[in-house]
């Protein structure tokens, strides 16, 4: 009789659930998984306030940083799928089944996909006291310094942590490669000197270059940027890197079994911050390109990343560059 009354109370308590107008008087949170300041929370917290008009919540940012971001990911998968708990993640999704063994979470059962919000260049970035200013000395420089260079990134998995360990790949080089919880404290220390190298999204790099903080060699797309701070920075492709191509992308998730409704409601608001041109004007002074395609439309967005995972997973293979 317990046992029935039990079920009965969850059955109704589900039922209320389903029936309940969402979003309720209670916050939407956005989960990180790296550290406050770095590029993906950057992204976050512009489209935070972009969400908060259409959604009609408070719509906050919960860091949950660690272990090149499988730890934030891992708690969006567990989290109640309610529309409260979301993630807001970047091509790391796509590359981190090939790159990470034993992951805790399968990218493509556990979410339900809202929608790409946008594309990000990479650069390779230096403390500043690295002599040179042209690629070609850094070629001479990493030649030089062999067994002694420190490279930054935000963890196993990540995107700088991609995009150096195929940099060391191309170039025949082994750097010691230097782990932190997110992009963020890895740049404090690439201005501090405490280590030389890293490659990261211009999101988060472009302030440092443009105060001479730390100096740019390369950016990581096959075309050059047409913007005043990078347009004479070489591509690696360019500087005999041939088809060395990293773009990061951001899109937004739930864990998988959010009701219908909800995802069209996290949808919709998702769509309109996307068009809201402040939000748009927030990224383009970043560097990155706010997506105006199918992709905002959660099953093209869950197409293209299945296809970036076919695209990256022979790459990072014939790399033979694995997280552990
Ligand atoms: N840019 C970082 C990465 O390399 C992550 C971050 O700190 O947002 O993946």
């Amino acid at each position: 009789m317990k046992r029935v009354l039990v079920l009965a109370a969850w059955l109704v308590a589900g039922w209320c659930q389903a029936q309940a107008p969402y979003p309720l008087a209670k916050p939407i949170s956005i989960v990180v998984p790296f550290t406050p300041g770095g590029t993906t929370d950057r992204v976050a917290r512009d489209l935070a306030d972009a969400m908060r008009k259409p959604l009609g919540a408070a719509v906050v940012v919960d860091n949950a940083a660690g272990a090149g971001g499988s730890i934030g990911a891992n708690k969006v998968a567990k989290a109640v799928p309610d529309g409260y708990t979301l993630l807001l993640h970047h091509i790391g999704m796509a590359t981190m089944p090939a790159l990470v063994r034993n992951m805790p979470f399968k990218v493509e059962a556990d979410f339900e996909y809202l929608g790409l919000i946008n594309e990000v260049p990479m650069t390779l970035v230096s403390k500043s006291s690295l002599q040179g200013q042209s690629y070609k000395d850094l070629s001479v420089w990493i030649a030089q310094h062999k067994g002694h260079i420190n490279l930054g990134h935000a963890g196993v998995g990540s995107a700088s942590h991609l995009c150096g360990l195929l940099f060391q790949n191309a170039i025949h080089t082994d750097m010691t490669t230097v782990p932190y919880k997110g992009t963020a404290p890895a740049m404090t220390d690439l201005i501090g000197g405490q280590i030389d190298l890293m490659c990261d999204q211009t999101t988060n790099t472009s302030a440092q270059i443009e105060a001479k903080k730390v100096k740019v060699f390369a950016v990581t797309t096959l075309k050059r940027l047409d913007t005043p701070l990078f347009k004479e920075v070489p591509t690696l492709q360019e500087a005999g890197l041939k088809g060395f191509e990293v773009t990061i992308w951001h899109g937004l998730y739930a864990p998988k079994g959010t009701p219908p409704a909800v995802l069209a409601k996290l949808n919709g608001a998702l769509k309109a911050a996307l068009k809201d041109p402040e939000f748009i004007k927030k990224q383009e002074s970043l560097g990155a390109m706010v997506v105006t395609d199918k992709r905002a439309e959660p099953a093209e967005h869950k197409r293209f990343v299945a296809a970036e995972i076919v695209k990256w997973t022979p790459v990072i293979k014939a790399a033979g560059v694995y997280a552990d």
